[in-house]
């Protein structure tokens, strides 16, 4: 994973007048959200506000994002990139990001949503919110979200089985989804799974 932040000493602010470009990715679908830019003041009150800051070009000051929309954008990671002119930052919006009120300024291309769904069930599971059907799976045990998955299973099969593709795809939509609370309910998620089956193509 990425460090929290770079040093501020190991970034070259000579190239584009005491200011480099920071790359916004959403911390958890890798969607590309925004470009802004940043001085040594933005990062340093990025890194102890835990909410992007940028040096705002046109307003020739530092600029939380979000300050007036509320759309902050929570810090998870900084990282340099090769030459230390730029930046890539790692976070979750709490809003859209863009001011044209969606979620990423290069448009609606998505993110990673099985990421998303990864994240939201592990967000479940630490907050229990009242009211949640995946905090309900988990607060009944791994042994109902297995059954779940062996349900959802079976009913992927027989779409299959039966050459309704529609129905496939809404019951395989069904399996992932429980997989990954009964994944979560034994403290593991699809970043888990990722990672298995990455190391079977590593030879
Ligand atoms: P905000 O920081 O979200 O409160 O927005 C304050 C102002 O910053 C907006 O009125 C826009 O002028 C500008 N702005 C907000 N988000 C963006 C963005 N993603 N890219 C460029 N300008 C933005
Ligand atoms: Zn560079
Ligand atoms: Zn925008
Ligand atoms: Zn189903």
């Amino acid at each position: 994973g990425l460090a929290i932040g770079p040093d501020p000493g190991a970034l070259d602010w000579s190239r584009s007048g005491g200011l480099v470009a920071a790359v916004v990715q959403h911390a958890a679908t890798r969607q590309v959200l925004m470009l802004g830019w940043m001085d040594r003041a933005a990062l340093a009150a990025t890194l102890a506000s835990r909410e992007v800051t940028f040096f705002s070009r046109s307003r020739q000051r530092l600029w939380r994002k979000g300050e007036t929309s509320g759309n902050v954008l929570d810090l998870v990671a900084i990282a340099p990139d090769c030459d230390g002119d730029a930046l890539l930052v790692q976070a979750l919006p709490r809003g859209p990001t863009c001011h044209l009120d969606r979620a990423s300024c290069f448009g609606e291309a998505p993110g990673d949503v099985f990421a998303l769904v990864d994240a939201v069930v592990a967000e479940r599971a630490r907050t229990r919110p009242a009211g949640s059907y995946v905090a309900r799976l988990l607060d009944a045990g791994v042994r109902r979200a297995a059954q779940k998955v062996g349900e959802e299973g079976v009913e992927t099969a027989l779409a299959a089985v039966a050459e309704d593709d529609a129905a496939l795809l809404g019951e395989a939509a069904d399996l992932v989804f429980h997989l990954t609370v009964l994944l979560r309910a034994r403290g593991m998620g699809l970043g888990d799974v990722a990672a298995v089956l990455r190391g079977r193509h590593a030879g």
